[in-house]
């Protein structure tokens, strides 16, 4: 179990831990360098230097061409509302925004507010395998179009979508209409490279990237006009008022800087660790069934569904193990709903219920996946035992 506490965290797609590089790098922004970068004097000069220097390094880290395209956020549900609410706000008569069913709340909620207000708003399908129908797009877009907003990875399933091309589709159709790429899960995981690509905006968050919670960023394609959702001075272009989180910021491009050293070879670390767990729980476990077959996932994340079995008991299970994931369910309101993405994908009911996230990072051990490999088929077992469906699980077992 290392040094990750005594804990095997594998929730690594709904935050991650802190790199201890990371903290370094911020703490003198706190106490020493605590200036406000918009103030004149030599203590605000250092602070000012720090967000400029940050913001030529998520330059690269998006891969974009100018350090003014970049935008400091607080998270990324902020600069998925920047960019759908600024984009709709700037062409008020464009009254028709597409997305995917399998968006995070962040984008689904915010389109559904416009659907209330009279937009007209499409949603493209996923396939069995969580692939996005992306061709779907070529009947959808139309001069009404403002907006099309698809995620770069998926927080569930991991499955990559290729938005790339979808930009290329709605650009081909109508040219002002405007791409917004959700790339929360894809930062770090996979490499960025927006400006060789028709996306307009684009959003991230450093705490999915071993950077604190409370920081984001929104690439801003040079040109696009966006109104503000958030008036206030000028900083960040007059595009987001609020006097910037320059300590924070500066970890965010630190853990930038970290995760684009090692992209390539920590992915393949990562991709290894994340097959044997997938292959040992596959392999032992016999009511165990791969959500997301397709093969272009993020290397980190692996989405497992256990037939008649329910998700929640098998998490409080794998915590009195000391094992962190999440399920496919969200309680919300007291009920049970099953996952709006695993829905999308047509899971059979008889998995719905009882899907696990894993999701691992570069602190995840090779010890902590056979633990959990271990561990899987005897948590299973057991709950397999008070399952209500004893007669369906019997035949599974027996096979
Ligand atoms: N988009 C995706 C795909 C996510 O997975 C998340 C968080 O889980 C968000 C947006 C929201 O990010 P934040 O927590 O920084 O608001």
């Amino acid at each position: 179990m290392s040094e990750n506490s005594g804990l095997i965290y594998l929730d690594n797609n709904a935050t991650t831990k802190v790199d201890k590089k990371v903290v370094e790098a911020m703490i003198p922004y706190f106490s020493n360098e605590y200036g406000n970068p918009s103030s004149i004097y030599e203590l605000a000069h250092t602070a000012h230097n720090a967000l400029s220097h940050s913001r030529e390094i998520i330059k690269e880290f998006f891969g974009a061409k100018n350090e003014l395209e970049i935008i400091f956020t607080s998270c990324g549900t902020e600069s998925a509302n920047a960019a759908i609410r600024g984009v709709t706000e700037a062409n008020p008569n464009k009254r028709h925004i597409i997305t995917t069913k399998v968006e995070h709340p962040c984008v689904l909620n915010t389109v559904k507010e416009f659907e209330e207000k009279g937009y007209r708003v499409d949603y493209l399908n996923v396939d069995e395998n969580g692939e996005l129908l992306v061709d779907e797009l070529k009947n959808l877009v139309n001069d009404n179009t403002a907006l099309v907003a698809i995620m770069a990875a998926n927080n569930e399933t991991g499955a990559i979508y290729p938005y790339e091309e979808a930009a290329e589709i709605t650009k081909s159709i109508n040219p002002d209409t405007k791409v917004f790429v959700d790339a929360v899960q894809a930062a770090g995981k996979i490499k960025l490279d927006v400006k060789n690509t028709k996306v307009d905006l684009m959003g991230i968050s450093g705490h999915k990237f071993h950077a604190p919670k409370g920081v984001g960023a929104m690439y801003v394609k040079k040109g696009t006009i966006i109104k503000p959702y958030m008036t206030g001075g000028h900083q960040e272009r007059a595009l987001r008022g609020g006097t910037e989180n320059v300590p924070y910021i500066v970890g965010m491009a630190r853990a930038a800087e970290l995760a684009m050293s090692a992209l390539e070879f920590e992915n393949k670390i990562v991709k290894e660790l994340r097959d044997m767990l997938e292959e040992g729980i596959l392999k032992n476990v016999k009511n165990a069934k791969l959500n997301s077959r397709t093969k272009n996932r993020v290397p980190n994340t692996t989405n497992i569904g256990f037939e008649y079995i329910e998700g929640e008991l098998i998490l409080l299970h794998l915590d009195k193990l000391g094992i962190c994931a999440s399920s496919g369910s969200a309680c919300t309101s007291g009920s049970l709903e099953p996952s709006h993405v695993l829905r999308a994908m047509k899971t059979p009911f008889t998995s719905l219920h009882g899907s696990i996230r894993f999701s691992l990072s570069r602190f995840t051990t090779k010890e902590e996946i056979d633990y959990v490999v271990k561990n899987m088929p005897i948590v299973i077992k057991k709950l397999a035992k008070i399952s209500p469906f004893q007669k369906e699980l019997t035949e599974i077992f027996s096979e």
